[in-house]
């Protein structure tokens, strides 16, 4: 703001009234010798305050338009600097833009370059803790877990390090952007009426006090939060949070693509029925094993099993009460199988193998055994029927019963066959 400046006195006024009253002063002097010229003197006087008062009156009328002409100059002035300030600021956030669409830019290109979920995380928390990297802030990737449908921390980042929290599946500021589906701005946790500190986790004993938080969303699904906190009230304006909104809209479809090649990658390995893994990569999984007990001399154990009867159990039943039993047995071998190393799979149809690695061939089939038993205890509940499956098991080991991974399912499966032979639910070894 332009502020008006005060001046002295006219200067012109100084010089009239001097012009004026000097010759006065003098005629005045001379009177006072010369009464007689009294009469001129008064008179002279008069015409001189007459003079003056016109000369003031003239002179106030032109300081008055001075000063309207003044007052509009300094509002013009101060128009054109709140223009100018504008400007400046419109620059500002212009150049901003350029340098933030140029930061996405990279961030889009990098997260293009990553196929696995891991990988699109890491990058994302990394690339936004780079973004927000002149403040000192932790960015939090949270997903929603695709089986149970739960909030968890996918990845987290504090500058350069990758850091572990304690609250994995959110806290109140999480769950409130889970629950509303908007972007939230805190800037102080300790004023913000909207939430409960005391209900904040006591375990994650973090200083947080102001976070920006967006959701994930494609399309209609929400696929979880990412949010940016710190230790320092007032970190964030409204500005950062619609630069983590951009974000997040631009990332969102990444994430989704890396779940879905995840999940492509899952299907082409795993049963869609009993989640349990394929033959074919059972059979890789097997010719890796073998190099590895080849070299380490070690023993390698293999368990073939195919159900009793099923074929009559799914008539008596039908197809669906089948794959109930199926999903049953499947779960049961996953719980009774889940040492480290230990590979379960469904080989095809009723039949399921078992990949022991380093487990002798009498200790496999103690197991194998003891898994049978647990099949043929267990009741499947049917419509309130209560019907039993047993299950025959082959057992063969490599190198004892066969020198490679293809000779040794050969084994197993002629050993189940014996089982079946000599009447079923039990476990023969080759
Ligand atoms: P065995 O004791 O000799 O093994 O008799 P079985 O009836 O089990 O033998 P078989 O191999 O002849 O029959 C296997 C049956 O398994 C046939 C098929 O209906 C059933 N089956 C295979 N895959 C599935 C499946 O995914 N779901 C259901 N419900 N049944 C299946
Ligand atoms: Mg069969
Ligand atoms: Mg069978």
């Amino acid at each position: 703001m332009i502020r008006k400046q005060k001046k002295p006195l006219s200067r012109l006024y100084f010089l009239v009234i001097f012009s004026f009253f000097v010759p006065l002063a003098g005629f005045f002097v001379y009177a006072t010798r010369n009464p007689a010229a009294y009469f001129f003197l008064v008179v002279a006087l008069l015409a001189d305050i007459f003079l003056l008062a016109a000369f003031h009156g003239r002179l106030q009328k032109k300081q008055s338009q001075i000063a309207i002409l003044k007052e509009e100059y300094f509002e013009k002035a101060n128009l054109l600097k709140a223009e100018l300030q504008h400007e400046w600021e419109t620059i500002a956030s212009l150049r901003l833009k350029i340098i933030n669409y140029s930061q996405l830019k990279d961030l889009t290109e990098k997260l293009s370059l990553c196929l696995s979920l891991e990988d699109t995380s890491n990058t994302l928390s990394v690339e936004v803790s780079r973004l927000f990297g002149h403040k000192d802030v932790t960015v939090i990737l949270y997903l929603f877990h695709s089986a149970t449908g739960e909030l968890g921390i996918s990845s987290s980042q504090k500058g350069q390090m990758q850091v572990n929290l304690k609250a994995k599946k959110g806290d109140i500021f999480d769950h409130f952007v889970v629950k509303t589906m908007h972007p939230l701005l805190v800037e102080d946790v300790q004023t913000d009426f909207r939430f409960d500190l005391s209900k904040m986790d006591a375990e994650d004993n973090r200083q947080i006090r102001s976070l920006i938080s967006t959701p994930l969303i494609v399309g209609e699904k929400t696929l979880g939060i990412l949010r940016v906190d710190s230790a320092l009230a007032h970190q964030f304006s409204t500005d950062d949070l619609r630069f983590l909104r951009t974000i997040s809209d631009l990332t969102s479809i990444a994430i989704e693509n890396a779940q879905l090649y995840e999940h492509l990658e899952t299907m082409a390995i795993k049963d869609g029925l009993t989640g349990l893994f394929l033959r074919r990569y059972m059979m890789e999984r097997l010719g890796e094993e073998v190099s590895r007990e080849m070299r380490l001399g070690e023993e390698l154990s293999f368990l073939m099993i195919d159900l009793d009867y099923f074929k009559q159990y799914n008539d008596s039943f039908g197809h669906m009460a089948g794959d109930i039993v199926l999903k049953t047995i499947s779960q049961i071998l996953e719980e009774h199988f889940n040492h480290p190393g230990e590979l379960v799979c469904r080989y095809g149809g009723e039949e399921f193998c078992v990949l022991l690695p380093g487990c002798s061939k009498t200790k496999a089939v103690q197991m194998a055994d003891e898994y049978r038993k647990k099949i043929e205890k267990r009741e499947v509940i049917l419509r309130r029927q209560k019907t039993h499956v047993t299950v025959s098991v082959g057992v063969a080991s490599f190198p004892k019963d066969a020198p490679g991974g293809d000779e040794l399912i050969f084994k197993a499966d002629e050993a189940l066959y014996r089982a079946k032979e000599t009447g079923r639910n039990k476990v023969c070894a080759a």
